[in-house]
């Protein structure tokens, strides 16, 4: 890996960030009068803990990382943002990712005025390891990965995911959203091998939580200084920060609904092939599935006139007439299948 100092933009590695109230006192007092809040209305009248010290805690203990390793943002779309903010000087650096994969990276890039050089997965659905490294420049800061892949539902390779990070002197990111749903292990247990590995996941798919906005990145503590340094001082609010606590503390609803979601995704992949209107299936690590059918316009457009919504990926690379399905509950599979049957 580069140095962080030659791969942060220099502004960043420069600036001093905001100090706030709370980061400036730390510790047990009884009256605050510091940060201008009012004294009433608690709990909701205070600011919140800026670097969400009692979420992190529970997180580093359900997945055997330090605290100070994890950056929690507004949804993983924080930290994308945040990471292309931080590393890729607009117009001039760029950001390698794979095609077909998760909108955000592509937008957050253009947003930032980055450019996104994207490279096609092969006929598996998997990385070409020679065509990703391929793309890459000296002005490639960041190389983003989504495994288990969205729209695709596979895992990438691991060894493949491996050959990246050896070569490639730049940031690595992983974003692991649907870890929970597959077999395959979470890269986090590379993050002491790999200064240069950044793992995205979320509570947003198998928590049940994409309401309440909590989003995680992993990775060493001098990455993570980097996100803190230029985040929303406040950027997770106290009704995430309780709310998502509360979870992660009863992780066993989590598990029982995973179970029930595990079941169900197998129960379609047994049902859907029976249908006229199904072509086949690719083989899924995740919460849904992605199905070519007959004509993937047409379906979809019937589904929602039964009031089923399901994602059509017909105009996306290498998902033509395709529909992306989540799994939802056991009676809302029947209704799409019953619905299915008739078309
Ligand atoms: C759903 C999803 C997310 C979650 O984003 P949040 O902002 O945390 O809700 C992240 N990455 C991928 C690939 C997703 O499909």
């Amino acid at each position: 890996m580069r140095k962080l100092e030659e791969l942060v933009r220099p502004n960043v590695w420069n600036m001093k960030p905001y100090s706030s109230a709370r980061d400036e006192f730390q510790g047990e007092a009884t009256v605050f009068l510091d940060a201008n809040e009012n004294p009433y209305n608690g709990p909701f009248n205070r600011y919140p803990d800026p670097l969400q010290r009692a979420v992190k805690n529970q997180i580093a203990a359900l997945k055997g990382v330090k605290w100070e390793n994890i950056f929690l943002g507004n949804g993983s779309d924080e930290p994308i943002d945040l990471l292309i903010r931080a590393f890729c000087e607009p117009g001039i650096d760029n950001i390698v990712s794979i095609d077909p994969s998760y909108g955000m990276y592509e937008v957050a890039a253009n947003v930032n005025n980055v450019a996104f050089r994207k490279v096609r997965l092969n006929e598996q659905f998997d990385l070409d390891t020679e065509d990703v490294l391929s793309a890459v420049d000296t002005y490639t800061k960041i190389i983003f990965f989504c495994s288990p892949n969205n729209p695709t539902g596979n895992s990438l390779s691991r060894d493949r995911l491996y050959q990246v990070l050896n070569t490639f002197s730049g940031l690595v990111v992983i974003d692991e959203a649907y870890i929970d749903f597959s077999e395959a292990s979470s890269f986090l247990s590379e993050l002491n091998q790999y200064p240069n590995l950044v793992v995205l996941q979320t509570m947003s798919k198998a928590w049940g939580a994409a309401g309440i906005r909590m989003g995680m990145a992993f990775a060493s503590i001098e990455i993570i200084s980097i996100l803190n340094k230029i985040k929303y001082p406040y950027n997770v609010n106290i009704l995430t920060q309780e709310k998502a606590l509360e979870m992660l503390l009863n992780k066993e609803e989590m598990e029982k609904q995973l179970q029930i979601i595990l079941a169900e995704r197998t129960r379609l992949q047994q049902l859907l092939p029976e249908l006229s209107c199904v072509k086949r299936l690719y083989p899924t690590d995740a919460n849904f599935i992605l199905t070519e059918v007959t004509d993937a316009n047409l379906l979809y457009k019937q589904l929602v006139e039964q009031g089923i919504i399901v994602r059509n990926r017909n105009n996306v690379t290498m998902c033509n007439g395709c529909l992306r399905i989540t799994i939802g509950t056991p009676q809302e599979n029947d209704a799409l299948l019953e619905a299915l049957k008739k078309m």
